[in-house]
């Protein structure tokens, strides 16, 4: 799911120290830098998100 980032969206990023990418995701292989699912993840592997206008969200994403 992709959507737009205002300014306050990543203010509060920052504030509450949101995560959301591939690399805090518990399904991520570090060693091979790819999603355990074998999920397409460009779009998902962004991060930092400061300089950003969207970002997208999986629906598998688990706090590592
Ligand atoms: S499950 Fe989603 S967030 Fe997690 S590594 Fe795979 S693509 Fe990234």
């Amino acid at each position: 799911m992709r959507f737009p980032l205002s300014d306050e969206d990543r203010n509060e990023m920052e504030r509450y120290q949101l995560r959301s990418s591939c690399v805090h995701c518990f399904f991520y292989v570090q060693a091979e830098k790819r999603c355990a699912h074998e999920w397409p993840s460009e779009q998902q592997a962004q991060w930092p998100l400061s300089d950003a206008s969207e970002m997208s969200l999986c629906k598998e994403f688990e706090l590592a």
